[in-house]
Parts: C-alpha cells; sequence; structure tokens
C-alpha cells in the first residue's frame, strides 16, 4: 500500500510515519514561548509544516487542541511507541498516537461526520436559491459556496464551545456516518451554529471558476 502524504509517496505505512516524526521534530525545537498551538500553525507555514498538520487534523481532538495554549510539544517513546506529547510549562497537557492518525478512515472523521449533520442545511439553501447568484441562470451544475470556509467555522466552533465534550465514536447509517444518539446534545449545538454562522451562496459551475 501506498501512502501519501502532500504529494509525497511512502511505500509502507512506518516510513511515512517516521517522516512525519522528524519533521516533528525540527519544529518542536522552534518553539519557545507561550502560545496556542493555532498560533503555531499561523506562525509556521510551508509544506512541511502543513503536512504535519493534515496528520494531526485526524487526531479527533484537533479543534479543542489546537485552541488550547501550549508551551512545547515533544516525541516522547513509551512501550516501544513514539507520542507526540503537549507540554503546558513542564506539565504534560495532552498525549496524541500519531499512529492512529495514520489508522482513521476518513469517514469517521469528526469533520466528516459534522458535515453530514449539517448536509441538509445546503440541500435547503439550495432549494431556496436555485439560480446562480452572480450570473442568475438556472443551471444543473450548481455549487454552493461557503463564504467563509468549512475548517474555519468549524474552528471557530470549537473555540467557542471548548468546555464542550467532543464525541470520538459515531454510527453508521447508509455508508455515512452520523452522531450517536447519546451525543445529540453536541450535534444540535453544532447544527445550531452552522445555521445562524454560515453565509452560502449559489453558483454555476461557470461562475464558481471565475
Ligand atoms: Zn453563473
Amino acid at each position: 500500500m501506498i501512502y501519501e502524504l502532500n504529494n509525497i509517496k511512502f511505500n509502507t505505512k512506518r516510513k511515512a510515519i517516521n517522516y512525519v516524526f522528524s519533521i516533528i521534530d525540527d519544529i518542536g525545537k522552534d518553539i519557545n514561548s507561550h502560545q496556542s498551538v493555532k498560533q503555531y500553525i499561523e506562525i509556521f507555514d510551508g509544506p512541511r509544516f502543513d503536512l504535519f498538520i493534515d496528520v494531526l487534523k485526524k487526531y479527533n481532538n484537533y479543534y479543542s487542541l489546537i485552541n488550547s495554549s501550549v508551551s512545547y510539544f515533544i516525541i516522547v517513546r513509551y512501550n516501544d511507541i513514539n507520542y507526540l506529547y503537549f507540554m503546558n510549562d513542564s506539565n504534560f497537557k495532552t498525549k496524541v498516537d500519531i499512529q492512529k492518525c495514520f489508522s482513521f478512515k476518513s469517514k469517521q472523521n469528526i469533520v466528516d461526520v459534522m458535515f453530514n449533520t449539517i448536509k441538509s442545511q445546503l440541500i435547503d439553501y439550495n432549494d431556496n436559491n436555485p439560480k446562480c447568484e452572480v450570473c442568475n441562470e438556472l443551471s444543473e451544475d450548481i455549487v454552493i459556496k461557503y463564504l467563509l470556509d468549512f475548517d474555519s467555522l468549524i474552528t471557530n466552533f470549537f473555540a467557542l464551545n471548548n468546555d464542550i465534550y467532543i464525541p470520538e465514536t459515531f454510527r453508521k447509517l447508509q455508508k455515512e456516518w452520523y452522531f450517536k444518539k447519546e451525543d445529540y446534545s453536541f450535534k444540535n449545538r453544532w447544527y445550531v451554529y452552522h445555521k445562524t454562522h454560515t453565509h452560502l451562496k449559489t453558483l454555476c459551475i461557470k461562475c464558481a471558476k471565475i
């Protein structure tokens, strides 16, 4: 199986994981002040850091992690497994198993589940706004565009609700993943947030490309 991370191909999972750890090791050395992980993300850019973030995004509590304050992160080897530790001064704060980030099936990722939860809102919007909002044409090939992108909406939602319990397992329904009944308070809060904070635009394929 070939693993691909940001256009770099690895022939084994082990090699991909080792590569990510070498990047974490490099980045970790540069961090020495009290900032939220989110601020680091904004400071460090470039393909290597993007790759690290892409992997970290598969960690289920990513969105609450990036809004929390950490001093630095280090790699800690425990029972032959390398973990990524986020530290607050000398206290351990969050432990991330990078290996697990590689084994998550994308559909079980919380972001996908959150998207499935609000899909009906997009369909409703399209039903009420069937015409392209630029050229006013009624096209079969319509895209719904977020004025503030979906990822930022999610980040803002977690920043606002940093005390909320974040579900880690989901239920499968007709090949898609959804929140479990016991997690409906999370689901409902997200559903309402999305409804009130999302600004959409209907565009035909032609206008979407401009
Ligand atoms: Zn158009």
